[in-house]
């Protein structure tokens, strides 16, 4: 009889996961279910990552790395984060397992028991479920009534936040709303920081996926230097999930102290990864890279027509590529139905903190999506 940790007990098993179930369940049986609940890209790695990874094996790369990442490649990184405005040393990055594991080093070096973590609702479920594990307490903001933009200035972040706060978290671009917070919301989030002295993850995994709008790093901002953690991934990027390689920027301290927590689970990240990961970061990936990007940005336009057509108003961000539609206030069942009738997979609003939406993800085909609109209107769902 095995007595399981509080602190795992506590965190629920991830939402997307019932409707994952559903729909295997479907495809078992033949049915053709159109899938918009993941979040992934749905083009192949780019050839010349591929091709990076495979020599790096071939030459024999295939060892442990020092912890915190191949100097070659947090060099590189450094070099990236210094272009948009951060002032980053190789040594003040940890490469990670993918970006999610980097956020978990993060949480748990900063977060105590009770200590404030603040979140920006809608806001990736991940954040909750690790913000929980660290035993720290949520304090949600809900951005849903300003069309999931952040204001520059509102008051329920200022009301929300105070000496109490110890962290924040930021993502934008943001999964699931898309939205691409401005210069001056950033700089009134920037305000806060300081004046109540809490650190802020920026969480900007979708930086490259935006459509007319360049973001801007939090950290680069006067006073965020020394309260930032930067966090950033190659999964979306670059069409790497499975690949598994992200990365943290932050004061040294922090990251002597995360780099502990680092080389005691995972010790390193795979080491052809990251070498492929280096190859991603040249030039010779941007072609790719601006493909990608325009074709979620075409995907993004052309839905965002066909829900006008069908009178259904959905907020469209600048960024990443998942949309929030709006359904029925008990978007749980909307979504069980939608897959077990209109044979389409979303996922319910109410995961990230938005009841009464349902999340798409456009990393579909064109012909896909359409598919989608059509069943979700023939079945009444919209
Ligand atoms: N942050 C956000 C907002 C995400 O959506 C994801 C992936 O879904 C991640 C971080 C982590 O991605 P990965 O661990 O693949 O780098």
């Amino acid at each position: 009889n095995m007595e399981f940790a509080d602190r795992v007990q506590r965190v629920e098993p991830s939402a997307t996961l019932a409707i994952s179930n559903l729909s295997s369940e479907l495809e078992a049986e033949g049915i053709d279910v159109v899938d918009l609940s993941v979040g992934e890209p749905d083009f192949p790695t780019p050839d010349n990552i591929i091709e990076a990874g495979k020599e790096a094996m071939d030459a024999g790369h295939t060892g442990y790395t020092s912890s915190n990442g191949i100097l070659e490649l947090r060099e590189a990184l450094a070099e990236k984060l210094t272009g948009q405005g951060i002032d980053a040393d190789a040594d003040e990055i940890i490469v990670t397992p993918g970006g999610k594991q980097g956020l978990y080093e993060a949480i748990n070096t900063l977060i105590d028991d009770g200590d404030e973590v603040v979140l920006l609702d809608p806001a990736w479920v991940s954040y909750e479920a690790m913000v929980k594990l660290s035993g720290g307490s949520l304090n949600r903001v809900d951005l849903s009534p300003y069309g999931f933009q952040l204001e520059p200035g509102l008051d329920d972040l200022a009301d929300a936040v105070s000496d109490e706060t110890e962290l924040l978290v930021v993502n934008s671009p943001s999964n699931p709303t898309g939205a691409v917070y401005s210069d001056e919301a950033l700089e009134g989030v920037r305000d806060l920081a300081v004046e109540h002295d809490f650190a802020v993850i920026s969480d900007e995994i979708y930086e490259r996926i935006t459509y007319g709008v360049e973001p801007t790093s939090l950290g680069s901002l006067e006073g965020m230097e020394d309260r930032t953690i930067t966090l950033n991934g190659f999964s979306k990027a670059f069409s790497m999930t499975g690949w598994r390689l992200g990365y943290i920027h932050a004061p040294q301290d922090l990251i002597d102290q995360a780099g502990k927590l680092h080389s005691h689970s995972v010790s390193c990240a795979v080491n052809f990864v990251q070498h492929a990961g280096l190859e991603a970061l040249s030039e010779r990936t941007d072609d790719s890279v601006v493909e990608m990007r325009e074709a979620f940005r075409e995907r993004r336009d052309m839905l965002a027509d066909l829900f006008a057509e069908h009178g259904v108003d959905v907020p469209v961000g600048d960024g990443a590529f998942y949309m929030m539609i709006p359904v029925d206030d008990d978007d749980q069942t909307w979504c069980e139905e939608a897959i077990q009738e209109a044979h389409v997979a979303t996922v319910p609003g109410s995961a990230f903190g938005a009841p009464g939406y349902a999340r798409i993800s456009y990393a579909a085909s064109e012909e896909r999506l359409r598919e989608a609109v059509d069943r979700l209107v023939e079945g009444g769902f919209l």
